[in-house]
């Protein structure tokens, strides 16, 4: 027997393929989302259409933007010189909101991990090298995450950078082992990015 209409078992299917979110959560949603104005209906599925449709990467560090260049590649008050190497688009977020990171980005979207098989060729890695080969860079500052993962990443791009005679530099461990840059506070982002060291 079917409890629930076609359109809300359906909605609920959907919602419930989300991450963290549970059959239960899905029915919550579900049922939240049908006593909600039509109107606002509207404007949280247009805009979820639009995010999906209007964002892409940034064809310079790959962080997700609205334009071709992203508003920090395209700013000429940024350090072009320094590059900061993250692992997603929230590093990168966590890092802006500090304020007081000057130089610009890339971004990985992901680490290299041989036991879940992503290799360096799965993440934005060879555009990294061709952007040292085209660009005037003084600095790489490696910021991806302390975990296993992060780690082996800032080792394999260090020993590929360091023949081209850039500076190469891995933030402090001021960030605890195993933590998301993102759940970090800015303090320690900060102390982390100005205690960093040379590979
Ligand atoms: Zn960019």
């Amino acid at each position: 027997m079917e409890y629930y209409s076609r359109h809300i078992s359906g909605l609920i299917e959907q919602l419930s393929r989300l991450p963290g979110i549970g059959a239960k959560s899905a029915q919550r949603l579900a049922f939240h989302i049908m006593n909600m104005p039509a109107d606002q209906v509207g404007m949280l599925a247009s805009s979820m259409t639009q995010a999906r449709e209007k964002v892409r990467y940034c064809k310079n560090c790959w962080t997700l933007t609205d334009e071709e260049l992203c508003p920090i590649c395209s700013n000429a008050k940024r350090d072009h010189t320094q590059i900061m190497v993250v692992e997603n688009t929230r590093d990168l977020a966590a890092y802006e909101k500090t304020g007081k990171y000057e130089g610009v980005y890339h971004v990985l979207h992901g680490a290299i991990s041989p036991m879940l098989g992503i290799g360096p060729d799965e993440i934005r890695l060879k555009e990294l090298m061709t952007r040292l080969q085209t660009e005037e860079v003084s600095e790489v500052i490696i910021a991806t995450n302390s975990s296993l993962e992060g780690e082996t990443t800032a080792m394999y791009i260090s020993k590929l950078i360091k023949p081209t005679g850039i500076k190469v530099t891995r933030i402090a461990s001021g960030v605890p082992v195993g933590g998301d840059l993102e759940y970090i506070d800015e303090v320690t982002l900060l102390r982390a990015l100005e205690g960093r060291v040379e590979l």
